[in-house]
């Protein structure tokens, strides 16, 4: 009797492991359909993230904010970027929605979508990892349009 309590409860913890509480900023603009578009690819990486998604404000949250072109401290062809304080990678993430544009002339938003999210993935990645560096996949330092559009 107390095993199988114990499977229960293991089975319910799992079911309840936390998500990544994103709490996203739009200040790039973006339409309503085009942000959930967005928000629906970035889940197709949480087994990349290790981590399942869902879009909250909340303390434990991580910034998400959508703008239009990377501000002073970034390269202009920046796709996005995250902020280092004291060497921790700190839980805010810009997304340069500009520049992404620029790299899928013509594109649909669904298309558009699909590399944002990528990008969202990517700047995860160096938070959850607490890593600035990088290697390769998702991973890797620079997207060009084919990688940008490529799922993995
Ligand atoms: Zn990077």
């Amino acid at each position: 009797m107390v095993h199988m309590r114990l499977l229960v409860l293991a089975v319910v913890t799992a079911a309840v492991a936390p998500a990544l509480d994103l709490c996203v900023q739009n200040e790039a603009g973006m339409d309503a359909r085009k942000m959930m578009l967005t928000v629906h690819h970035l889940r197709q990486y949480r087994g990349e993230l290790s981590t399942d998604i869902q879009v909250r404000c909340s303390a434990e949250s991580v910034r998400v904010t959508f703008v239009g072109y990377p501000g002073e401290g970034h390269p202009s062809d920046a796709l996005g970027a995250t902020r280092i304080a004291k060497g921790r990678i700190l839980p805010e993430v810009q997304i340069f929605t500009k520049p992404v544009q620029e790299m899928l002339p013509g594109a649909r938003p669904e298309v558009e979508a699909r590399a944002l999210a990528k990008v969202v993935a990517h700047e995860l990645m160096h938070y959850l990892q607490q890593r600035a560096g990088h290697l390769h996949g998702l991973d890797q330092p620079k997207f060009d349009s084919r990688t940008l559009l490529a799922m993995h």
